[in-house]
């Protein structure tokens, strides 16, 4: 068996342990006879797993205990269309600060449902920057702020919260929660998509600050329901067990590894590797993203040609380094860094690069 250096945006790299825990306890788990997938997830043995994965989650990430979490289906996008049914009155405005690819995604979803005010938009500039505090054009009467933390496709990522005041600031965070430490209070909420950095895809992590959960929203179906998914510990239907179990078992190796100043640590040294290999190449590679922004999760960049960018990725893959194409709407290279990376795979892609520039530059 030989695990490559994994460098997808997600799905992505697991811990190797947490996968072999998991396979140890496929085909029985917890001494019940049955594997983990098998039982109910109304009983006692997997509520104490769900249990305790909220529990290491809020160690993790330090969530507040005025905050309420949902382990949810539908993943992040689905996320976007619950916010403003859940956050909105109709007929009330949002605002929304765009700085990439996810951050136009969750305007798409709000759209149907309230009235979307783009306080700032960074496509002008090819989401290169994050439009500055001071330029955003936002509503008197909004429901909230949405950001997104981090911009998975465009590599570019708030590096300190926005003030925006009294209104509620909800945040994507699907691609960096728990990549460093972050001070929740300053939220409203907080979603992110698990398959990133919390573990496989198919759950999504929903952290609401509960006064919201009080709001009347609009119209809206039980099962779209924030507060009824929060009174019932997020088992109003039949939640992703699996899913939950693998993340549980994969913030139990976060906190093992040392919490979220741990990875903050190790992620900027892996992203400094990477971006000193891109900023030392003389040209030859290139990040396009305002260094003040510039992501330390998702990487993009570009070599001389298209044909160069086709050669790395294939060359890369051959040495052991994979999933590097970058996305189609920004096209180059991107090498995603997420929790789960060990430094040996940043090492490894830097190695790489130089030699490549080597042989072809
Ligand atoms: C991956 C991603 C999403 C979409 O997640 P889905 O689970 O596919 O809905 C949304 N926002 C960000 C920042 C992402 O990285």
């Amino acid at each position: 068996m030989t695990r490559a250096f994994n460098f997808s945006a997600g799905p992505a790299t697991l811990p190797e342990s947490v996968l072999r825990q998991a396979q140890a306890e496929m085909l029985e788990w917890n001494g019940v006879g049955a594997s983990i997938v098998e039982i109910s997830h109304r009983s006692a043995d997997f509520m104490a797993v769900a249990a305790q994965a909220e529990a290491d989650l809020r160690t993790l990430v330090g969530i507040p205990d005025d905050y309420a979490v949902l382990f949810l289906a539908g993943g992040a996008t689905t996320q976007q269309a619950l916010l403003p049914l859940n956050l909105a009155a109709p007929g009330q405005r949002v605002d929304y600060v765009v700085s990439g690819h996810w951050g136009k995604t969750a305007v798409k979803q709000a759209q149907p449902y309230v009235e979307v005010n783009i306080a700032a938009d960074g496509e002008a500039g090819g989401f290169r920057d994050i439009p500055a505090r001071a330029q955003w054009q936002l509503s008197d009467d909004a429901a909230y702020v949405h950001i997104t933390a981090n911009e998975t496709i465009h590599g570019v990522e708030f590096r300190e919260v926005p003030d925006v005041g009294a209104v509620p600031l909800v945040a994507d965070f699907s691609s960096s929660i728990a990549s460093e430490p972050i001070d929740v209070s300053r939220y409203g909420v907080i979603y992110a998509g698990a398959q990133k950095n919390l573990g496989p895809v198919g759950i999504v992590v929903v952290i609401v600050r509960r006064d919201l959960l009080e709001r009347a929203g609009q119209p809206r179906a039980d099962i779209f329901d924030y507060r009824s998914h929060a009174a019932r510990d997020s088992m109003l239907n039949t939640p992703p067990t699996w899913n939950w179990y693998l993340l549980g078992l994969t913030v139990q190796w976060m906190l093992a590894q040392g919490g979220t100043a741990e990875f903050a640590r190790r992620n900027a040294a892996k992203a400094s590797l990477v971006y000193a290999a891109i900023d030392g190449s003389g040209g030859f590679y290139r990040n396009e993203v305002a260094p003040g922004v510039r992501s330390r999760m998702n990487i993009p960049f570009f070599l001389p040609s298209a044909e160069l960018d086709a050669r790395f990725v294939a060359d890369a893959k051959a040495a052991g380094l994979i999933a590097l194409k970058g996305h189609k709407a920004v096209g180059g290279i991107r090498a995603s860094l997420y929790n789960a990376m060990p430094l040996e795979g940043a090492q490894a892609l830097a190695a790489f690069m130089h030699d490549f520039q080597q042989r072809n530059g």
